[in-house]
């Protein structure tokens, strides 16, 4: 399994792997709960270990999911949350740590996300973040859906942002122009979300010619080709989400998955590299 180093302050960083699992829509509906569960430890099984959720997700019920999911394995999870822009500062951050800790029903969050940027000061939010690394209630931390102007507002601060977690997929290349090569200069990982954009459905990426053809090719799943081709970036880390175990298979597959630079430049001409900075897109 590839992997990425985030930055802690030593030289050798905190070493992932570059393929995880997200949680958005799990612990929904209660009947569903076991089966999810079942589906991330599956992808733990296979070197998925990296699980990104958040306290937005089902209410708190997707870090329920997780909980279950990694009872007793605790030690092989590199474990990802977010918090809500509204919580994002002071007392509210910690309170708000405190309640995923107890529903993770783990002593410590590994990396810890504000989800997007909200009406809290970024410095009163990275002050929070800190006071939460000093208590030992998380490893790093780190922001999502964050551009590289709000990135730059982090100042000082900015060689202890761990991650940035954005859209990023084959269909939504904007963060090549500026914000990948920045987070890679700065030693930040870039998280890449909603990499296999969102699923089969008619009209969506996996349905594209040029994805299904570059799959035919190595006889694999088109989630496969969105996914490795999400990998192949330096410092970029992929969570797509599985509920259903053939998809945990198959996503754990495509870390092996080498595209070939034939496959790369058929994928460029569908889907073209950015040629000036887009705004920052995010679901
Ligand atoms: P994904 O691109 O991961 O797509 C998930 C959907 O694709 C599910 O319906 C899943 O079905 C399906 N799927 C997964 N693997 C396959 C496969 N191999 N073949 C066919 N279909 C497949 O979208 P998400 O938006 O969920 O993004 C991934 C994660 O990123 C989230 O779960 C969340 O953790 C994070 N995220 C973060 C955001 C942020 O603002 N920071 C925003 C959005 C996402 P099934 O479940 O039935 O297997």
């Amino acid at each position: 399994m590839k992997t990425v180093r985030l930055p802690d302050g030593t030289p050798e960083g905190v070493v992932v792997p570059a393929l995880g699992q997200g949680t958005w829509h799990m612990g929904e509906r209660g009947s569903d709960r076991r089966a999810e569960a079942a589906a991330l430890r599956l992808g733990l099984d296979l070197g998925m270990t990296l699980v990104d959720t958040a306290e937005m997700y089902a209410d708190g019920g997707a870090e329920e999911v997780v909980a279950e999911a990694i009872a007793g394995r605790r030690e092989e999870v590199f474990l990802v949350s977010k918090v809500y822009p509204h919580n994002a500062g002071g007392r509210k951050l910690e309170a708000a740590c405190e309640r995923s800790l107890k529903r993770l029903k783990v002593e410590r969050i590994d990396l810890y996300l504000l989800h997007w940027r909200g009406s809290v000061p970024l410095a009163d939010t990275v002050q929070a973040m800190r006071r939460m690394q000093q208590a030992g209630k998380i490893g790093l931390w780190g922001v999502s859906n964050l551009d590289v102007d709000d990135l730059e507002e982090l100042g000082a601060a900015l060689p202890d942002c761990a991650a940035n977690q954005v859209l990023y997929n084959l269909s939504v290349r904007g963060p090549e122009f500026d914000l990948l090569p920045f987070c890679r200069r700065q030693g930040m990982a870039l998280m890449a979300y909603t990499p296999v954009g969102q699923g089969d459905r008619p009209g969506s990426l996996l349905r594209q010619r040029a994805v299904q053809a570059v799959a035919a090719r190595h006889g694999a799943r088109p989630a496969q080709v969105a996914i490795a081709w999400t990998l192949r970036a330096p410092g970029v880390i992929s969570i797509p989400k599985a509920a259903d175990p053939a998809h945990v298979r198959d996503n754990a597959a495509a870390a092996a998955l080498q595209l070939a630079p034939e496959d790369l430049a058929e994928l460029d001409a569908a889907f073209p590299p950015p040629q000036r900075k887009r705004p920052l897109e995010m679901l």
